[in-house]
Formats: structure tokens, C-alpha cells, sequence
């Protein structure tokens, strides 16, 4: 089979491998579309695990062959895949923080190598520890909307981090394809949500996505320098409907500040501004800031004195996996507009190199074969 291997810092090759084998409590999926994840970017262009692997977690495909011990699937049947599955025993299961859990670390889907997914390949091994992770696809549903449980599930997870009563009002700082499943999701569960981005394409996407205003953020050397756009630059003329931001928030909260914000670009400067956005009590959700070894210069007393809460959420809940199918074959949260860009196996390294650098039109890009 064909499989595109990451054999070093922003290399990946399509190489010939052998289609992985299975054991009896295994299946073999023939991947059919697999989610391009920011994660993953990060491990190709940082080089933050060794090489070689094969990534793509984000799979939906068709079973082609069951272990013999395997209940529940047969050939045929068209899945989504879940990579990690936790234990639901363990110490941090019991407290619910599944992605600390020992089992869900160990990756259970491979294409072969050291496990990492493995959905940028022709075939995959879905490990027995894994297949409660296995949720089966409508027929009116794609491919591609079953890759987008695992990225949907992430956000599902963190807005229930969240303790919004309705018409609370939240704001999304970045509508890429995550800032827009919080938009949607939020906007589900009854809050008020202001979105913000750099690009009036996304901005626009947020209002059909639910979001009650949005405003877009200036700043030229964001993308580039990493440096952050201030919170309350001055809005887009074509999409702001007042003056800036801060004060956008002030009079929508009656000036006691915004009861939650969730931060969905890796900027501490964008996060630092919307702690001194929030009310006092209110919640700081962090969901981009993956990297690790960054110092942020913290006022305690905004925890301590103000009781603001900073949070974080990473990955998937299990607990979750129903609900999340349900939202997306459903299409009360419909993905389809997220769904930007296609590209085949063997132009992976395109999809990655577009997904690391978007453009206006850009959100969503899926390997298909
Ligand atoms: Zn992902
Ligand atoms: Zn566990």
C-alpha cells in the first residue's frame, strides 16, 4: 500500500509498505478521509517525536477485515475512528481526566512503524483497545464527517468545561475551523458568543455558525512573527457593528465583563487581554496552546482576588462519542461548510503545508483517497 511517512522535520514521503497486519481482536479499516490536525503540523515542522511514523488521526474509512474475535463489525461497514480510548478505571479516569489516563496515551491505530494514527495511508490497523473508539457512519453521511468526530468531540469536551447559563455571553478569539466548532457549539448550548478573527471570510462563517457579533482583530505580523493581534484593536469596518472590542464587551455585559472567552490561537498576549475581559468568577478556556516550555507573566491576583479561572482541555472524551455523532450526522452541527479543501494521499504534504499556512478560503483540509 501506499503511505505517506514522516522521516524528519517537515518530510514526509509517499512510500510503499506492507498493508499492516491484524490480530484477532483487531480490524483493518481501508482509509477513506483523514482530517488534517494542527497536532500534527506541530509534529511535522517541530520535529517533537522521531521519525519514522505515520500520522493522520482524524480517520474515517471502510472495515475490510475483522479479527476473528471481534463482535459488532463486519467488512463493509463505514466508520470513524477513535486513536486513543481510555481505560475508564484508572485514577484520572475516575476524575474524568481521560487524557491523562495510561492507555489513552498509547496510540491504538497504526499504518505501521511506532503507532501515530497512521490515517495517511492506504490502510490502517485499528487495535483492540481502541474499537470502543469505533463509531459507524450513516449512509446520507461522509466519509469526512466521520473524520470529524475526534476534532469535534475536543470541543465538545472543553465547552462543558464551561459553566455558562444561558445568554451568557462567551467570546471565541480565532474562527479557524476549532474557533468555529466553539462558535456553533456554544451558540447550541444557549450562550451569547462574540467571534473574532483576523479574516471577515471566517467572521462571516461565524455568523451562520451562531455567533451573536463578531469583530475582526488587526494585525499584519500575527501569522508570520507569531507575535499576537491586540485584543481590542480596531475592528473591520465592513464587520464591526461598534467601536472596539472592549467596549463591544462592555456594553454587552452591562460592563461586568465577559463570562467565559475560549483562546483558539497559540497567542499569550490575545489570552492575557481576555483574562482582563473577564468578570470576576468568569472562565479562561486555553485550546491552542500546545507547545510547551512558554513562560506567561500572570497577574495571581486575577485567580486569587478576581476568582478567575483558567482552564485548559486536550483531546477527546470518550464519555462524549455518542452525543458527538448524534450533533454531527444530525448536522446541528454541520461540518460540511468547514470542509474547504480535498487532497489525495499521495499530496499530503500539500494538505499539511496549506493547513500550516491558510488562506482566506482555507479551513478544514482533508486527505481523501
Ligand atoms: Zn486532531
Ligand atoms: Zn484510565
Amino acid at each position: 500500500m501506499r503511505a505517506v511517512v514522516y522521516r524528519g522535520v517537515n518530510d514526509l514521503r509517499v512510500e510503499t509498505m506492507p498493508v499492516p497486519r491484524i490480530g484477532a481482536g483487531d480490524l483493518l479499516v481501508k482509509v477513506a478521509a483523514c482530517g488534517v490536525c494542527p497536532t500534527d503540523i506541530k509534529k511535522i515542522q517541530y520535529g517533537t517525536v522521531p521519525p519514522p511514523r505515520i500520522f493522520g488521526h482524524e480517520t474515517a474509512g471502510t472495515i475490510v477485515r475483522v479479527g476473528a474475535s471481534v463482535r459488532g463489525f463486519k467488512p463493509g461497514d463505514r466508520v470513524a475512528l477513535h486513536h486513543h480510548v481510555p481505560c475508564l478505571k484508572c485514577h484520572f479516569c475516575r476524575h474524568r481526566a481521560f487524557a491523562q489516563c495510561a492507555q489513552y496515551k498509547r496510540t491504538g491505530i497504526t499504518a505501521g512503524f511506532e503507532p501515530a494514527g497512521g490515517g495517511y495511508a492506504e490502510f490502517v490497523r485499528v487495535m483492540n483497545f481502541v474499537l470502543p473508539g469505533v463509531v459507524k457512519i450513516p449512509a446520507k453521511n461522509s466519509f469526512a464527517e466521520g473524520a470529524m468526530l475526534e476534532p469535534v468531540n475536543t470541543v465538545l469536551k472543553a465547552v462543558r468545561r464551561l459553566n455558562l447559563l444561558l445568554g451568557d455571553v462567551a467570546l471565541v478569539a480565532g474562527q479557524g475551523p476549532i474557533g468555529l466548532m466553539f462558535t456553533r457549539l456554544l451558540a447550541l448550548t444557549g450562550a451569547k458568543v462574540i467571534a473574532t478573527d483576523l479574516l471577515a471570510s471566517r467572521l462571516r462563517l461565524a455568523k451562520k455558525f451562531g455567533a451573536e457579533w463578531t469583530m475582526a482583530v488587526r494585525s499584519p505580523a500575527f501569522r508570520r512573527s507569531g507575535a499576537a493581534p491586540p485584543l481590542n484593536s480596531l475592528p473591520h469596518r465592513s464587520e464591526a457593528k461598534t467601536g472596539q472590542l472592549s467596549t463591544l464587551i462592555t456594553r454587552l455585559t452591562r460592563g461586568r465583563g465577559l463570562d467565559a472567552t475560549v483562546i483558539c490561537v497559540p497567542s499569550d498576549a490575545v489570552a492575557l487581554a481576555a483574562l482582563g475581559q473577564l468578570r470576576g468568577g468568569g472562565q479562561l478556556l486555553l485550546f491552542a496552546h500546545t507547545k510547551r516550555g512558554d513562560a506567561f507573566a500572570l497577574d495571581p491576583a486575577a485567580v486569587c482576588v478576581d476568582e478567575k479561572d483558567l482552564l485548559g482541555s486536550y483531546s477527546a472524551d470518550f464519555t462524549l462519542q455518542t452525543e458527538v455523532a448524534k450533533l454531527v450526522f444530525s448536522r446541528r452541527l454541520d461540518v460540511r461548510p468547514l470542509l474547504t479543501h480535498r487532497f489525495p494521499l499521495a499530496q499530503t504534504a500539500a494538505a499539511v503545508a496549506l493547513a500550516a499556512h491558510p488562506t482566506p478560503e482555507s479551513l478544514k483540509i482533508m486527505v481523501e483517497s
